[in-house]
This record gives C-alpha cells, structure tokens and sequence, in this order.
C-alpha cells in the first residue's frame, strides 16, 4: 500500500533550556547532595548526554523525608481542603501553560513520539491535577466517612514509560488528601519530574510539600523502607512489587502496588475489523509498546483470523518510525539499551520456540535504540513471549473459537491488568466483562485513560485503585 511521504515536521527543541546538572528538590529549593553520587541521563533516540542528575543515598533520602514530616505536621496537614485545591488548582493551570514544554522534554528524555506526550501525556497530566483539586475539598462526600484523615508523608516511585503522568497519578491524590510526599523518577527518565520541581516552585507551593530525589533502584528502596513514611505507592515490575511488598510487611505502612501486565485484545468475528486493527494498534504500539496494560496477546477468532491479520499488516506498513520530535512519527525509541536487550531476547526465544515472526520493511535510524513493530502469529499458550511482558512494540497473536475459549485464554495469564473485547454485540461485551479477570476492560476501544476512571490489576498485576474516587482511599486513612 502505497504511504505519504511527508516532509519532516520537527517540533521545536529549543523551547527546553535543560541545565547541565541537576541536584534534588528538597524542602522547596534544589539542593545538592549529600552522600548521592551522580550519573548521566541520555535521549534514547541519538544517546546523546542530555545531563547529569543525582543517585540520591540514604541521607540524600532521610532529608528528603525529614523535609516532607516538616511540611505534613507544620502546613499541608493544617490547611483547609479548599486551600489545599486551590495549589492544585494552580499546578494544573501551569502544567497546561507549560504543555509544550513539558512535551518536548518527555519525548527527549523518553523517546516517545511528540504526537503522543503532546496529545496523551501532559493534557492527563494537567486533567489528573484537575480532577484531584476538585475533591480536595469534598473528602468528606467520596465515601470514606465524614472527615477523613491523611496518611502523612508519601514515598512514591515511578516508571519511565510515562514518567510526567505516573508523577501526576501519584502525587495529585496525595495532595488533595493532604499527604505530603517524597517521589522518585526512574533512574533513565529523571528530567520531567525535575521540571516539576520548577512549577512546584512557581506555584509557591509551601516547601517540602513535594520533594523529588532521583536516582536508581537503591535509591527507591532507601526511600519505600524508610521508617519515616507512611504510604507507599509503587508502579512499576511485578518483580520489585513484590521485594517492596515483603520490606513493608509488618510495618504500619499502606500500600498500593501498580505493577505488569499481559493484556488480552479479543476479537470477535462480529467485530467491526478496520476499527479493531486501530485499536489493535493502539493497544500494542502506543509509546513503543512500553504500556502495562498493552493489548500485547491479541486473541481473534479463527474464522476472521486471516482477514483480520491481512488488515493489520497492511496497516503496519504505513506506521512511521524515527525522530521523536517529529510530528509526523508515529513508533519512537525504545527507552533505553537494556530494555532494548530484553525485547531483542524475548522475541529471539519466540522464534526458536517455534512462532512465526512478521515486520513491515522499516529503516531503524543508526544511533540510539530501535525495533521494528514485530508480530508473532502461531503462537501458543505455553509460549514465553504469550506468558511474559515484552514491553516493547511486540504482539502475539492467539485464536480462539468460542467466548468461553477466549475467556480461559484470556485469563490464563499471572497478570490480570487490562482487556479489551472487540464485538458488536452490547449483551457479549457485559458478559465478557464480567469473566475477564482483569481490572479494566475496554469494548471497541483500547487504551483510554480519563482521571474519573479507577485504574489497577489483579493477581500479579498489583493491588488498589489509582484514577477517580477509589484513589483516595489509598491515601486516607480509612
Ligand atoms: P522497575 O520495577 O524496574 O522500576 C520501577 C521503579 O522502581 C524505578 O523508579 C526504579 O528505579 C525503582 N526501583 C527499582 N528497584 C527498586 C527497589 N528494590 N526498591 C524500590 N524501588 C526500586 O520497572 P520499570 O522497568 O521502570 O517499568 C516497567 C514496569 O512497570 C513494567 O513491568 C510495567 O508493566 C510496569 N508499569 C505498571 C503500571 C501500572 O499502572 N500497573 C504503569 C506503568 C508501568
């Protein structure tokens, strides 16, 4: 099928000014370290050094978490929910006044198309600190009893595959419960968050009621076991979770676990096909594939399978895949050499175990780290790539014959996350919805986020609800 060619349409670099180094923000200014170390940031897209930031140590953290007790005890805890919304008010006003900006950084530190952090990533952002600021002051009516009470100090740690919005889904609740909170950046996506200190301190909001440490995994876990916090929020692997859920164990500490997945797309042979392959697209090769909840098993009945296979392919070919930056990309940069390596193992152990594996013909750039979007088909449930998260812009593809086939299929999995149910049928999707274990289910449609809706998995897949009315009770004391 013949694609457009389009000239480039580079989005502006020069609107981010990034420093050379950063320190960490603590206590409402950026300070310098005190026992860290330092290590580069790189763009995943040309490895280019974007700048150094601090691996902050253990009394890097105990500062970070003294800072975040002073503010919780001496103003956040004391202020009226209408005040406290009103900072919200204002740090979302500031992430939209700043969109461009913060877009243009995401996509230079992670390597997502521009298209994306422009479109998806900061108005969620600006949306989730909307949505938080107006139930600050309405605690008492979102079902926890009358007056609800904070937690206290809040130790966060994030992902890097939507590192701005992970930070908003995370510190918008705890601000609107009046927490106050210490967070950490993934170690390769550190920038964004630092920019939030820069708004933080522009919305003067009081010092210490937000505090960014970055650094890498012992950073993260000198802050989740500290024994000054009283909450811990985690997204990321099923693998630390689970070194985070054994450390907090016995400790009066709360905790939510936002952890992996291995999402089943199911298509029935009733289904609208040119959306399903939209959605199917949407689902596996949105930001690269670096989606927890990724459609990354798609299950079709076999009666549509060849059809529905023809129309992806075909769709595959016209998928665009290089500069971030340039709007007209659509698949950007894998987020960093050892994810890079993963994704390359995974789909080499796909092919000795016996799956057929397609790619449209596509130029990887030269520099940086790139794959192709990659389908597998024959593949089967015992298969590694049909059981582990890839997390990278590969999709399995499964059939199935009956609705209660798909189901098991679907289900047979550690993780349950994400679904998405392709028919046209309103009464198969209610029943599909009901036995698909798995906390979101989407019907003719996939990865769609709104702030209103709870978000989180079972089994492997973690435990509490972020997004809407349920994710305040993970930070109030109910
Ligand atoms: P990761 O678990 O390696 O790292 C996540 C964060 O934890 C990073 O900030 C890292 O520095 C930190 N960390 C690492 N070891 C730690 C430790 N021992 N104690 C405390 N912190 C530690 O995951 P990742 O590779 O950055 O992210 C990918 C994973 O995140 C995938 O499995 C994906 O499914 C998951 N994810 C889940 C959701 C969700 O909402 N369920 C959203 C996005 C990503």
């Amino acid at each position: 099928m013949a694609t457009f060619e389009y000239a480039p349409a580079p989005e502006s670099r020069s609107i981010v000014d990034i420093e050379p180094s950063y320190g960490l923000y603590i206590g409402g200014e950026m300070v310098d370290l005190i026992d860290g170390s330092r290590f580069k940031t790189v763009n995943p897209a040309t490895e280019e050094v974007l700048s150094e930031v601090v691996a902050a140590g253990p009394q890097d953290v105990d500062r970070a978490v003294d800072a975040a007790r002073a503010a919780y005890d001496g103003t956040w805890s004391r202020l009226s929910g209408r005040d406290r919304g009103k900072y919200l008010y204002r740090l979302a006003r500031l992430v939209q006044e700043r969109s461009r900006e913060l877009a243009v950084l995401e996509s230079i530190d992670n390597g997502k198309p521009i298209r994306e952090s422009r479109d998806v990533d900061v108005p969620l952002v600006a949306a989730h600190f909307f949505y938080y600021a107006g139930w600050a002051d309405k605690l008492g009516y979102a079902g926890f009893g009358p007056d609800p009470r904070p937690l206290g100090v809040a130790a966060q740690v994030i992902p890097w595959n939507f590192p701005l919005l992970m930070l908003a889904w995370k510190i918008a609740p705890a601000l609107a419960c009046g927490n106050t909170v210490v967070l950490k950046p993934a170690e390769t996506t550190p920038l964004t968050a630092l920019a939030f200190a820069d708004i933080c301190q522009q919305a003067d909001l009081p010092p210490g009621v937000v505090n960014i440490v970055t650094g890498a995994g012992d950073t993260g876990r000198a802050l989740v076991e500290h024994p000054g916090v009283d909450k811990v929020a985690f997204t990321g692997s099923t693998e630390v979770g689970r070194q985070i859920a054994r450390s907090v164990a016995g400790t009066c500490k709360k905790v939510t676990l936002e952890l992996g997945g291995k999402a089943a797309n199911v298509v029935f042979d009733d289904a609208p096909l040119d959306q399903a392959v939209e959605g199917i697209v949407n689902g596996i090769f949105f930001n690269q594939g670096h989606v927890c909840c990724a459609g990354s098993r798609l299950l079709v009945q076999e009666s549509v399978g060849d059809e529905l296979l023809a129309l992806l392919k075909r769709r595959l070919t016209t998928l665009r895949l290089g500069d971030p930056l340039d709007k007209n990309t659509d698949i950007g940069a894998i987020n960093s050499a050892e994810q890079l390596d993963k994704i390359r193992m995974l789909s080499e152990v796909g092919e000795t175990e016996g799956a057929e594996r397609w790619s449209p013909p596509c130029e990887l750039p030269e520099r940086g780290f790139w794959f192709p979007p990659t389908v597998f088909t024959g593949v089967s449930q015992s298969h590694r790539i049909a059981r582990e998260e890839i997390f990278g812009p590969v999709l399995s593809v499964l059939t199935f014959r009956t609705p209660t086939e798909a189901v098991e299929k679907a289900n047979n999995t550690p993780y349950g996350l994400s679904a998405g149910v392709w028919t046209d049928k309103g009464s198969r999707i209610l029943w599909m919805a009901q036995k698909l274990r798995a906390g979101v289910v989407w019907a003719n449609t996939f990865n769609r986020f709104d702030p209103t809706s709870p978000f989180g998995g079972y089994k492997e897949s973690g435990y509490g609800r972020e997004g809407g009315r349920h994710g305040l009770g993970g930070y109030l004391d109910v």
